[in-house]
C-alpha cells in the first residue's frame, strides 16, 4: 500500500523534510522540480515559481500526472505558496488558457509572466476575469530583453526576471508564436532559466549575446533538441549557464538521449539542486 504513495505526495514529503526557511541555505538549497514536459517547479526557501505548470495537450509528449495537477490547481504542498507562474508560449504542450484562468482565480497572490500572446489567449477563454490584470506581466513581441523587478512575500526585489525572446524551433512557420527564454534569480541567490522550445539555430543567441552575458544561470532548462545538437559545454557557454538540464523529453525516447552522457529531466519527480556558487 505504500508503494502506492502518489508523485504530489512524494514531492510533498522532499519538501516538507526540510526546515521552512526564508532564503536557501546549505541544508535547504533552491532546488528544481521536474513535473512534466517543460513544467518545474523552481523552490528557493519561501520563494516559488513554476514554468509551463497547466497544459493539457500531449503531442507526444508526457502530461503532468492527474494527481500533480490537482495538487497545483489546489495549492497542496508543494505547490503552497507559488509566488510566480512563467509562461514561455501559447503552444497546448505548454499552456492551457482556461486552466490558467482558473489557477488565477484560485490563487488571487500569484502573479503570471508571460508572452502577449498568453494575455489574448486568456482574455478570450472561459474563466477570464478582467481582475487578473494587475497580476498578469504580458511581455510585449519584441526582439529586445526586458526586465521585471517583482515582489513576493513582502519582498521588493525577491524576484528578478530577465526575459528574451527566442524564436520557436522549427524554422519560419513557427515564426509567429511568441516563445520566451526567462532567466530569473530568486532571492538574489539562485538563477535559473527556462527556455520554451527554443530554436537551436546560434545566430539568435550571437545576437543576444550580452544579454546572456549580463548574468550568469545557475541552472538552465533548454529543450533537449538544444542539449543534443550543440552538446552540454557548447550549450553551458552560449547559454551562460554552469549547468544545463534538458527537458521537453518525447513519450518515445530517441536513443542518442542516453548516449550523449548529457543531463535531461526524463522522469516526473526527479530534481536538482541550484547550488549558489557565488559563496564557493
Ligand atoms: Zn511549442
Ligand atoms: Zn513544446
Amino acid at each position: 500500500m505504500m508503494k502506492r504513495l502518489s508523485s504530489a505526495l512524494l514531492l510533498a514529503t522532499c519538501i516538507s523534510a526540510a526546515p521552512a526557511l526564508a532564503h536557501p541555505s546549505e541544508d535547504d538549497p533552491a532546488t528544481a522540480h521536474f513535473l512534466a514536459n517543460e513544467a518545474i517547479l523552481v523552490t528557493a526557501g519561501e520563494t516559488r515559481i513554476l514554468f509551463d505548470p497547466l497544459f493539457s495537450v500531449s503531442y507526444g509528449y508526457p502530461l503532468v500526472a492527474p494527481d500533480v495537477r490537482a495538487a497545483i490547481m489546489a495549492g497542496t504542498p508543494p505547490f503552497d505558496g507559488v509566488d510566480v507562474v512563467f509562461v514561455s508560449h501559447v503552444h497546448g504542450d505548454h499552456f492551457d488558457a482556461p486552466a490558467v484562468n482558473a489557477y488565477l482565480a484560485a490563487h488571487p497572490d500569484v502573479i503570471l509572466v508571460g508572452p502577449w500572446q498568453a494575455r489574448l489567449d486568456m482574455q478570450a477563454a472561459e474563466g477570464w476575469d478582467t481582475a487578473f490584470e494587475a497580476r498578469i506581466h504580458a511581455l510585449p513581441f519584441n526582439a529586445s530583453p526586458q526586465h521585471l523587478v517583482l515582489e513576493v512575500d513582502g519582498v521588493a526585489d525577491a524576484i528578478r526576471v530577465e526575459t528574451v525572446h527566442i524564436p520557436h524551433a522549427g524554422g519560419p512557420g513557427r515564426a509567429g508564436i511568441q516563445n520566451m527564454a526567462h532567466r530569473v534569480t530568486l532571492n538574489g541567490e539562485a538563477t535559473v532559466m527556462h527556455l520554451g522550445d527554443a530554436t537551436p539555430e546560434p545566430a539568435i543567441y550571437d545576437t543576444h549575446s550580452d544579454h546572456f552575458a549580463a548574468r550568469t544561470s545557475q541552472h538552465a532548462f533548454p529543450p533537449y533538441w538544444v542539449l543534443g545538437e550543440w552538446g552540454g559545454e557548447t550549450t553551458r557557454a552560449r547559454l551562460n549557464a554552469e549547468a544545463v538540464t534538458g527537458i521537453h523529453i518525447p513519450i518515445n525516447q530517441p536513443d542518442w538521449l542516453e548516449e550523449s552522457g548529457e543531463d535531461y529531466f526524463t522522469e516526473a519527480g526527479e530534481t536538482r539542486p541550484i547550488p549558489d556558487h557565488s559563496h564557493d
